[in-house]
């Protein structure tokens, strides 16, 4: 027996059974992984596997939405930012992990919890009793179907793109770089890979030739901007990837003295530094085709690749039409849903919707009501755009920002603005604390 089941052991289901347990209930976590079931993206069977980038983002709490998040989620008691804390590798001002270390930290710290029980079992209808579903934006098919019964409306699919990994030790130093744009981080966060004018154009011309996966099931789907394929991005215009992830500035190239035309960027991926992720470079290109043409960047030309990139299905609910304030199913109210799968984006986000669902439902099962987080807090304008403020029609998986957030009033100079949510947003978390 438990007090409630909690379905999908990801970024978003770990962090709901952990508020759970500490609040001191016990919890049953379904994760199918390890079932002999699996998703088209997960690789191990830890919880709380990151399937692509090893990047929480901006780690910075005065300047930054998502560094604001980090931090309210530590006030929290978070235990997905504890093992991100806890693995963290270099990355500037980003909070970038090692994946595996934290993933087999977040399971260890979940297995060993008195009041977890973790069950490698697929779910495949929506339980009777109190229960958070989890499952993200690979849920398998059998639950999707029950799920889509039950709203009466279709959950949405479309692709995402995983960027390609490659080994430290077969990237060309005498052409490649140690550097962070503008020195911020220690020197040794990136490695850069410089291309000069005629090199730039080649690839972009050979990224839109390039021979691609076809999906053509779910054609026309809407990327997320943060993850869009490069071929996508070049198909744009010839300067889009200039200013996207190709961007030269603020890059010193040691053999000229100069900013590059254009620059790629790998990021460290692993504790041990082996393994470097070429970073915004998520592509459908066919595996023979991205090898070839990631081989033609200076500095590559013998890369070794540990992972190529590769796309992906998404699946997420209408959430400000179906669920409640306090996440719930309106037509069901003993289910919550969590994670991604509510549309919210990213790791760290799915992660904090986790971490509200679990109190709101300890809260519920203590026969208490807990007060909503303010709109003014990241956690609050977060919520408030899968639960209310997003038109259902229209509605699109959102990361956090301050456009979320309710604007700052009077006249205010740009340069303000941002330490103006956060100061804001802080004290807001304070008041809503103490209450
Ligand atoms: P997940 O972490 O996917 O967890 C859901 C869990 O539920 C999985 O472990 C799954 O095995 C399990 N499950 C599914 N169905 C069932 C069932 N019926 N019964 C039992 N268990 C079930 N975000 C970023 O911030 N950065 C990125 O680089 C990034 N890249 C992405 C790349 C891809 C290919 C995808 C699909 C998503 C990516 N995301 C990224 C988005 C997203 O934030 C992550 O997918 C995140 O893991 C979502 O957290 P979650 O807990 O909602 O789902």
């Amino acid at each position: 027996t438990y007090d409630i089941h909690v379905i999908g052991g990801g970024l978003a289901g770990s962090e709901a059974a952990w508020q759970l347990a500490e609040a001191g209930f016990s919890v049953r976590l379904s994760e199918m992984r390890g079932s002999g079931d699996n998703t088209p993206a997960h690789h191990t069977d830890h919880l709380a596997e990151l399937v692509c980038s090893n990047s929480f983002r901006s780690d910075d709490a005065t300047s930054n939405a998502v560094g604001l998040i980090h931090e309210e989620m530590r006030t929290l008691g978070s235990v997905i930012l504890a093992e991100g804390d806890r693995h963290r590798v270099p990355a500037g001002s980003a909070l970038a992990v090692d994946r595996d270390g934290f993933s087999a930290g977040v399971t260890e710290r979940l297995a060993s919890h008195p009041r977890i029980e973790i069950v490698r079992e697929r779910v495949d209808t929506l339980p009777d009793g109190p229960a958070i579903i989890a499952t993200g934006p690979l849920t398998a098919a059998s639950l999707s179907e029950s799920i889509a019964s039950e709203t009466g409306k279709d959950a949405l699919a479309f692709f995402d793109a995983i960027a390609p990994i490659v080994h430290r030790d077969s990237i060309n130093m005498d052409v490649a770089w140690f550097q962070s744009r503008w020195n911020k981080g220690d020197g040794t966060d990136y490695i850069n890979c410089p291309l000069d004018r005629e090199q730039y154009d080649a690839f972009v011309a050979a990224l839109i030739a390039g021979e691609k996966t076809e999906y053509r099931e779910w054609e026309n789907v809407p990327y997320f901007e943060g993850c869009m394929p490069i071929e996508v991005m070049a198909e744009r215009g010839p300067q889009t990837l200039r200013f996207g992830p190709m961007k030269g500035v603020g890059l010193d190239d040691p053999r000229t003295g100069r900013w590059p035309y254009a620059c790629v960027q790998l990021r460290q991926d692993n504790a041990a530094g082996t393994l470097w992720n070429i970073v915004g470079f998520q592509t459908k290109l066919k595996h023979a085709e991205q090898v070839r043409l990631f081989r033609t960047i200076p500095g590559l030309e013998n890369a070794e690749f540990a992972r190529l990139g590769g796309l992906h299905r998404n699946t997420f609910l209408r959430s400000p039409e179906l669920l409640d304030p306090e996440l719930r199913l309106k037509s069901r109210p003993n289910i919550r849903f969590a994670g991604q799968i509510t549309g919210c984006e990213g790791y760290v986000e799915s992660a904090a919707i986790g971490l509200l669902a679990g109190r709101f439902a300890a809260a519920e099962l203590a026969g208490k009501k807990m007060l909503q987080p303010p709109a003014e807090t990241a956690l609050g304008a977060l919520l408030g755009h899968i639960t209310g403020a997003a038109v259902a029609e229209t509605y699109q998986p959102m990361n956090v920002n301050f456009g979320l957030f309710p604007p700052i009033e009077g006249r205010t100079k740009k340069a303000d603005r941002k330490r103006m949510y956060t100061d804001r947003a802080r004290a807001a978390l304070s008041t809503w604390l103490a209450a």
